[in-house]
């Protein structure tokens, strides 16, 4: 038998927790109860994104209304039209940090 201790890195806004210090940084950076998160959204520029407006929501203290991935989706659909995106895989990836 063995036993063996992790540390564990918390989010210092959110508490969510990750078992790496690099993934939690990265999370950290972009994380929507962050006042100065760096946003990853593909196209945004003015912090005019759903993720920019949800993060704004959630620092004012209300959920926001409406459905964030639907939203994503649809800033996607208008950045693909715009031809600014041409993978939609980048959607996942902005989901799962
Ligand atoms: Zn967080
Ligand atoms: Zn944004």
């Amino acid at each position: 038998m063995y036993t063996r201790y992790k540390v564990i890195y918390y989010c210092d806004f959110c508490h969510k927790y990750r078992l790496s210090k690099r993934a939690m940084q990265i999370h950290e950076s972009h994380c929507t109860l962050n006042p100065s998160r760096i946003c990853r959204m593909w196209g945004c520029v003015d912090g005019s994104c759903p993720i920019c407006l949800f993060s704004k929501a959630r620092l004012s203290g209300k959920m926001p209304e409406g459905d964030l991935q639907a939203e994503i989706k649809k800033w996607y659909q208008v950045k693909e039209i715009e031809g600014q995106v041409n993978e939609s895989s980048r959607i996942s990836d902005t989901l799962s940090k």
